[in-house]
């Protein structure tokens, strides 16, 4: 005779039925999709982001794209919840912008509560540089990373660091800006003002002002800016230097070490097990990959640098959503 079943059934999650909703915020675009526990996506989709309309109208938007990922997963599906990665500053608890320079009139307001109850599931809030580190924890070259830092370089130089497995967003959830660390005094200035910093240097921007102020009307660089130095761009910069430009040459030897010297300096504070660079200066940068290494290893104090793998991020668009996904099934499975 057979046994009689238990008197509670305890129901078993089934982790290949795990889903989590992830949703990117950039002053620009919104994007969403459904993200299963090993990063594969179903069910994109994107609206713009138009952050005049205020953060509610966001909100209700948003909610319509990620009901439309929600119904692309298969019977039987279990949504965590939702992720959602976002340009700051904002504090991830509460999910409230802190005056973010790209999505205006959104101070001091937060779309978790309205979105967790459109959507009936927790909605976790992370900024985009963070939960970049997070993603290549779990998705990119260093999974099971306790100890990593992203850096993007890009239009701007910023950061995201994970430091015995936690996101380090600081008080306020500004922490992570190291393109403000200096690495050149007496050089050039960033946007806001500091002295010498790394994006003031390093980004795509201060690469090409720097190759304007040295241009010489002569060599590749010339003839790809058409004789004028306000054509020049970071690309074209790295581009003029494999065509054997001098000028652009000298460039991409300062950029190196600028980038070094900032890397080194984060190598340093944190001695992380892994070290990523993204954004499009990065594009560049990989041309020049043995030389950067060398430069990292020299700046840093010695048996730093040598004992930290540096690698550019290979989840390119997505890290964003990827990110923002793992953010979800972290939480989730500490609730
Ligand atoms: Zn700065």
């Amino acid at each position: 005779m057979p046994l009689p079943p238990p008197a509670t059934i305890r129901t078993v999650t089934n982790p290949n039925l795990q889903y989590a909703l992830a949703a990117d915020i950039g002053g620009t675009n919104i994007r969403a999709a459904l993200v299963d526990a090993e990063g594969h996506m179903t069910g994109r989709g994107s609206i713009n982001t138009e952050p005049e309309r205020g953060i509610d109208d966001a909100s209700a938007r948003l909610a319509t794209l990620l009901k439309a990922a929600r119904a692309t997963a298969p019977s039987g599906a279990e949504i965590v919840g939702v992720g959602v990665s976002t340009a700051g500053p904002i504090k991830p608890a509460t999910g409230t912008y802190n005056h973010p320079p790209n999505l205006p009139g959104w101070h001091d307001k937060s779309m978790k509560s309205s979105l967790s109850e459109a959507m009936g599931v927790p909605v976790w809030v992370g900024h985009d540089a963070t939960l970049a580190a997070l993603a290549e924890t779990r998705f990119g070259d260093h999974v099971g990373a306790e100890n990593l830092i992203y850096v993007t370089i890009s239009t701007g130089v910023g950061g995201g660091i994970i430091a015995n497995s936690e996101m380090v967003t600081g008080s306020s959830g500004g922490a992570g800006e190291v393109g403000h660390l200096a690495v050149r005094t007496g050089a050039y200035k960033c946007n806001v003002g500091c002295d010498g910093c790394f994006e003031g240097n390093a980004s795509g921007p201060a690469i090409a002002k720097i190759a304007r102020e040295r241009f010489t009307g002569e060599g590749p660089l010339s003839e790809m800016a058409k004789g004028d130095p306000e054509n020049i761009t970071s690309r074209m910069v790295f581009d003029a230097a494999d065509a054997g430009d001098e000028v652009a040459l000298g460039v991409v030897d300062l950029t190196i070490e600028n980038v070094s010297i900032g890397l080194g300096m984060l190598i340093n504070v944190f001695n992380p097990e892994a070290l990523v660079i993204g954004g499009g200066v990065v594009q560049g940068l990989q041309r020049h990959w043995e030389k950067l290494k060398a430069t990292v290893i020299e700046k840093s104090l010695p048996g730093y640098g040598s004992t930290t793998p540096l690698t550019a991020t290979r989840l390119g668009d997505d890290v964003s959503l990827l990110g923002a996904a793992q953010l979800a099934f972290r939480q989730a499975r500490r609730q």
